[in-house]
């Protein structure tokens, strides 16, 4: 069973039901605040070298102009650092604001140098006093103390400086560079994550130094997730301050799939009201970030006030630890199968083989056959028009229960009922059975019902503008009732750009796979606006494209390659979009691998953590491959570098040649 927290006192959000966002510390970066009753803020990074001034500040310009509000720039060392003040002269100069901020690893005498010139830093915990050799070491409580005294030796000036200039910090913890110390004594956990930042954040509390913003980012989103919510937690019990939080998934990797990652991380954390200020970080140019931030904070805005949820009285799971809600298992849904996928082909009018298509199920007119690729769908949802054919590779078919009933070869497919008719249903299918609910549905009574028959599967949908929380609660109604139901997460988009549809889905539904709810995913549109079959035809295979890249991003179902890509920035050795690319057009047909592509050396094998294999840049035109966390070649020049990482892929007996599809 899953740990349940004993009561809902001191929970990690305001509310698991109601919007409200977490009230907060304010915090003064140049004459921009965050926290406090500020906007959620926007923010990203530069990628040009730092010591490119012009270049740096035009690109600061580019990113400002499509919605940054603060922007970070790396300072590796002391020139860099020094440099920063050239940039911010530049910038104002050209009547320019806006806060930037020093982003710092391993290097304190560039920190304070920055604290000087900048409105803000940024320090790692994992790498500001410490440097990373991979190594166990057992503390008693005294060493342990001892190091403890060492950080703040090392620390104590920078915040010192920061006072004196009135400059902010952030504080923020990676889940790939933790030091060693931490690693040791708490593992590559979330509790380490936070620890490790509380033991600055203490030094700064010491210090009455107050000025701080916390970060907990990790590529991993349901690290991530708990993360965040534990140092909440974590804040209010030690009774520091509640700082405030700046959001981010690391190395989320480019596209689509960065856009879904990013949005299953930091949607779930503003869905419960936390968040201060947002950083999308994409293997794409920054300025291309500022506008996806903007989308997740925007939905917010006009969030409260939406329809009452009743409040929770009792969690029935544990939100710092992934544990997969227990289902039953009908047929291929539920117990331990993974998510299904569940297309939506109710609009689309005299289904032919062509239209399976976009859902993965690929008809070869001269062989006469289908194949299926990685992300077929499960199940095809036809509503009122049965299909006239053999449907293949075992997609089912599920129709709406009246038309069921009359139809041919109904043991073939399976109904779906209302909820009304549930209650009063003569025919049932000896299999499986759908019924369509809302949490309004969920009475007592229907739930004593469901008791009764082992053979239903729920399609729990919602109207509410509070979307996830609302059917969370319904998830919550069941696991408190001790209702073993499997429940597939029903969510319909019209009249929204793609780009919306793909963070919004990828927030409701990612936001309860996180938290170990749901047996599997069907997306729709009520668009009436396609007309034609090539317009359905392109609106369902991004659906379908979708529900298994958020399967995906919470790490619920593998159904393709991992790219866990840095966002490049003033270190990078090589051309992070060109490179990434040009792996990917290679390698994007190895189900569930997981490749880390980092721009540097410094930060780059700490920050792929889980990554299976690594490509990461150590000095102009040369590579190091990795597996796993080990070094397998040092230094390969980069026009081999791509070979030779597949090279090792097939050692490993990890590759397969790709399919040719027509
Ligand atoms: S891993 Fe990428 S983003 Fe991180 S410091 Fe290195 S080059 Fe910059």
């Amino acid at each position: 069973m899953n740990t349940a927290p004993a009561s809902l006192e001191g929970i990690y959000c305001p509310s698991l039901t109601e919007y409200k966002r977490r009230l907060t510390r304010e915090v003064r970066i140049g004459e921009l605040a965050m926290g406090g009753a500020n906007p959620i803020r926007v923010q990203s990074m530069t990628t040009v070298d730092t010591m490119d001034t012009l270049g740096s500040v035009e690109q600061v310009i580019r990113m400002v102009e499509a919605g940054c509000e603060y922007v970070r720039i790396t300072a590796p060392s002391v020139k860099e650092a020094e440099n920063l003040g050239l940039i911010k002269k530049e910038l104002r100069a050209r009547g320019y604001q806006v806060p930037l901020i020093a982003d710092i690893h391993f290097t304190p005498n560039a920190a304070e140098l920055a604290a000087r010139l900048v409105e803000k830093v940024r320090v790692n915990p994992g790498n500001y006093a410490d440097k990373k050799k991979f190594q166990t070491i057992v503390y008693t409580d005294l060493t342990y103390g001892a190091e403890l005294d060492r950080i703040r030796e090392r620390f104590t000036p920078l915040v010192q400086i920061c006072k004196e200039y009135g400059t902010a910090m952030r504080i923020g913890t990676n889940h790939g560079s933790l030091s060693d110390r931490i690693l040791s004594r708490y593992g590559d956990t979330p509790l380490g994550m936070v620890e490790s930042a509380l033991e600055f954040l203490r030094i700064c509390e010491d210090l009455n130094y107050y000025e701080v913003v916390l970060s907990m980012k990790a590529s991993n989103t349901q690290v991530m997730v708990q993360a965040y919510r534990l140092l909440v937690q974590k804040l209010e019990e030690e009774q520091l301050q509640p700082y405030p939080l700046h959001l981010g998934v690391t190395e989320a990797g480019e596209g689509e799939d960065g856009r879904i990652k990013s949005a299953v991380g930091i949607g779930t954390l503003l869905e419960d009201g936390l968040g201060d200020t947002v950083r999308v970080s994409l293997t794409e140019a920054p300025e291309l970030e500022a506008p996806v931030a903007k989308m997740l904070i925007d939905r917010y805005t006009t969030r409260a006030g939406h329809a009452p949820i009743k409040s929770i009285c009792n969690l029935p799971y544990n939100p710092f630890q992934y544990q997969r809600r227990e289902t039953r298992e009908v047929l291929n849904l539920g117990g331990h199968n993974v998510p299904r996928v569940v297309a939506d082909l109710s609009l689309v009018e005299n289904i032919t083989y062509q239209d399976l298509r976009p859902i993965g199920h690929i008809y070869h007119e001269v062989l006469d056959k289908f194949s299926m690729t990685d992300q077929g769908a499960d199940y095809v949802y036809s509503g009122k028009t049965p299909i006239g054919f053999m449907l293949p590779n075992g997609l089912k078919e599920i129709l709406d229960y009246t038309v069921w009933s009359e139809a041919d070869h109904h043991y073939h497919r399976f109904p779906l009922y209302t909820a009304q008719q549930f209650g009063t249903a003569e025919t049932w299918h000896p299999q499986l059975n759908f019924v369509q609910v809302t949490i309004h549905d969920l009475s007592q009574d229907f739930i004593d019902k469901l008791h009764a028959r082992p053979d239903v599967v729920l399609l729990l949908e919602t109207i509410n503008a509070h979307a996830m929380p609302e059917q969370r609660k319904a998830f919550i109604r069941l696991m408190n009732q001790g209702q073993p139901v499997p429940v597939i997460i029903k969510r319909s988009y019209s009249n929204l750009y793609e780009e919306q549809v793909q963070l919004f889905a990828a927030t409701d539904v990612g936001g309860l796979l996180i938290d170990g709810l749901g047996d599997g995913v069907m997306l729709s549109t009520q668009d009436l606006s396609f007309r034609s079959k090539e317009e359905w035809a392109y609106a369902l295979e991004g659906l379908n494209k979708l529900a298994f890249g958020i399967l995906q991003a919470a790490r619920t179902r593998m159904s393709k390659t991992e790219y866990i890509s840095c966002p490049s920035c003033g270190r990078t050795l090589f051309d992070l979009q060109e490179t990434t690319a040009m792996i990917r057009k290679r390698t994007d047909h190895l189900k569930g691998v997981k490749i880390g592509i980092m721009g540097c050396i410094v930060n780059g094998p700490g920050e792929m953590a889980d990554a299976d294999y690594g490509y990461v840049g150590v000095g102009k035109g040369k590579i190091a491959l990795y597996r796993g966390q080990q070094v397998m070649k040092k230094s390969v020049p980069e026009e081999r570098a791509v070979d030779e990482l597949i090279e090792l892929i097939r050692e490993d007996g990890n590759w397969l040649e790709p399919l040719a599809v027509e």
